[in-house]
Parts: structure tokens; C-alpha cells; sequence
């Protein structure tokens, strides 16, 4: 029987831990072998508690909880590490607050089945998120699919997935420090399956996701897969080079080399602004050298009745 481990990132959802718990079971197809792992991103509330009393109930449950919020990206990298270790065939990852319907799994494993390795969801707009919202995320992924070259990626692909084994060996194996999940399985490449779903409003506990989360998140997958940052320096070097020969130019034809004087400012912001932009790829380049742990484990019954 094949292995298949559902992975459930949650970050103060109290609110929804059973009821999700609940909900799920009557997804679980009897002829898989079905194990569960909740990563608590450092909760504040009583989500840990919710999970170890599940634990408590169900052998085929685990956990990790962090030792401080890290994210998602970080939750869903624990995840999978700890599916690795359980020997699973596959994973799915969903988020807890039931806006990944559960009904999809009975697709995608049937896309498992006839051989996709990494079968991933794509909302067709939430009815509840404002205009801006949705014409932020569309916008975006356009945007990322012209600079990354990413097609896969494209009108909003969310992070619910099954990843087969292969998969999740190729995830693994890369060690950015900062981590863009959705761009990671776009790297690793493999037969891939798109569903297309209506994202249904939350039951309970609110969004973690603000609009400058939200915007800083679609920066850092720009960064992290497109070569656009090294654009901007030749661009403004090519920017500077023209108006200086203009300048000097119109110096030698006006016998006033003043004229020069005028555009220092215009130089210094864009040289200001290319510094910026090294400066954010060299602290890249040193967060990546420091190797620094992407999470930190606070507790985990992991390591409790491991199957052999
Ligand atoms: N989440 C997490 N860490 C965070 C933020 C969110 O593990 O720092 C989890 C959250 O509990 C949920 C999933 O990621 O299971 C999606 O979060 P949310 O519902 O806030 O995002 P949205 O659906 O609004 O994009
Ligand atoms: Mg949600």
C-alpha cells in the first residue's frame, strides 16, 4: 500500500485544527496508507495543544512545533523533511483553514497514479478577497511568468500540491536560504498537473497575509528566480553614459561646462539606487553563506513509533 503523507503548515489556528481534522477523513481513500504531519509555525495560541492531543488519538499523526514564527516557506520545507523520514510515497501539502478543498485530492491522486510527479491546484479568484487583491496576484504571476520563464506558475497557483517521492528528493536537495516554495517546484521541473478550483472563503481564524506581506513575497520570487536585478545596474550605468554625453555635448556647444553641475543629483539617486539593489543580492549572497538553520524545532513526536 502506498504511503501518502498530508502536510498541514498552521500559524494560530486554534479555530481550525478539528474542525479540518474532521473534515478530512472522509477524503482519505481506505486503499492508500494515509499519515498526517502538523507543523505549528510558532503559534501564539492553542495550536500546538490541539495537535498533541490528535497525536494523542491518532499513531499515524505528526507534529513539529517551531520555536518562533518562520513562515510558511519554512513550515512546508519541516514538512516535508518529516514526510522524508516516515518513507512516504507522496505528500500533500494544504493549508489548514479548509480554502485548499480536500475534494481535490481524489484528482490529484489519480494524476499520481498515471504518473505526474507534482500535481498542483490554481484558484480561480477568491470571492472574498477585494478587487485589489486579486488583481494584485494575477498581475503578479504574469509578471513572474514573463521574468522567470516559469509558464507553470502563471494565474495563481497556490501551494496545495501532491508531490510524488522524486519530487520531494529534488525539493530537498535545494538549499536556498530563502525559500520560494512555488518557484523551487518550478526549478526542479517534472511532470506536472494543473486543477483548477474555486477558493472558498475561511470558516474561522483570519488571514495571515497583508498586503506588504503579500508584496514583499512576490519581490522576493522575482529575486530569487529571474535575473532582473542584474538588469538594473547596466541599465542605469547605459542611463548615466547618455546623459553625460549629452551633457558634454551641449557644454562644448555652449563654451559652459556648468551644464554638468545640474545633473549631479540625477546620478548620485541612480547610483544610490543600484548600490541598494547590490546590497540586497551581496546580503543574499551572506545569508546564504552563513548557514543559519531556515527553522528551529521546538518540540516533535517525530521520532515516537517510527514505522520501520
Ligand atoms: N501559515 C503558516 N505560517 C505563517 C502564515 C501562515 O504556517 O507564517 C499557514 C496558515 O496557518 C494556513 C496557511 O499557512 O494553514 C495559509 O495561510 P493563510 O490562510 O493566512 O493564507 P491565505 O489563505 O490568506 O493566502
Ligand atoms: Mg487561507
Amino acid at each position: 500500500m502506498k504511503k501518502i503523507t498530508l502536510i498541514v503548515p498552521c500559524y494560530n489556528e486554534e479555530e481550525m485544527i478539528d474542525l479540518f481534522y474532521s473534515e478530512i477523513q472522509q477524503y482519505l481513500n481506505p486503499n492508500y496508507d494515509w499519515w498526517m504531519v502538523f507543523v505549528d509555525d510558532g503559534s501564539k495560541d492553542k495550536t500546538l495543544e490541539k495537535m498533541r492531543a490528535l497525536a494523542k488519538q491518532n499513531n499515524h499523526l505528526k507534529y513539529m512545533s517551531f520555536s518562533r514564527n518562520f513562515g510558511k516557506e519554512s513550515a512546508m520545507l519541516a514538512g516535508l523533511e518529516m514526510a522524508k523520514q516516515l518513507n512516504t510515497d507522496a505528500a500533500i501539502i494544504i493549508d489548514v483553514d479548509l480554502q485548499h478543498p480536500p475534494v481535490l485530492i481524489k484528482d490529484m491522486l489519480t494524476h499520481y497514479e498515471e504518473g505526474y510527479k507534482h500535481i498542483y491546484a490554481r484558484q480561480r479568484g477568491r470571492k472574498n478577497a477585494s478587487f485589489l487583491h486579486n488583481f494584485f496576484v494575477k498581475t503578479f504571476y504574469r509578471f513572474y511568468a514573463f521574468l522567470t520563464g516559469f509558464k507553470d506558475m502563471e494565474n495563481g497557483a497556490v501551494d496545495f500540491c501532491l508531490i510524488d517521492r522524486d519530487a520531494i528528493d529534488a525539493f530537498l536537495s535545494i538549499k536556498d536560504y530563502t525559500r520560494f516554495t512555488k518557484g523551487i517546484f518550478s526549478f526542479v521541473g517534472f511532470e506536472k498537473k494543473c486543477l483548477d478550483f474555486d477558493c472558498p472563503p475561511r470558516i474561522a481564524g483570519t488571514t495571515k497575509w497583508s498586503f506588504v506581506k503579500l508584496w514583499r513575497y512576490a519581490l522576493l520570487g522575482i529575486k530569487q528566480f529571474s535575473r532582473v536585478y542584474v538588469l538594473i545596474p547596466s541599465i542605469v550605468s547605459i542611463l548615466i553614459f547618455l546623459v553625460l554625453a549629452f551633457d558634454i555635448t551641449m557644454g562644448i556647444i555652449n563654451q559652459n561646462m556648468n551644464f554638468i553641475a545640474l545633473r549631479i543629483d540625477a546620478f548620485a539617486f541612480l547610483l544610490a539606487m543600484t548600490l541598494r539593489y547590490l546590497t540586497i543580492l551581496l546580503y543574499d549572497i551572506r545569508d546564504q553563506g552563513l548557514h543559519r538553520p531556515i527553522y528551529i524545532q521546538k518540540e516533535t513526536n517525530i521520532h515516537d513509533e517510527l514505522p520501520s
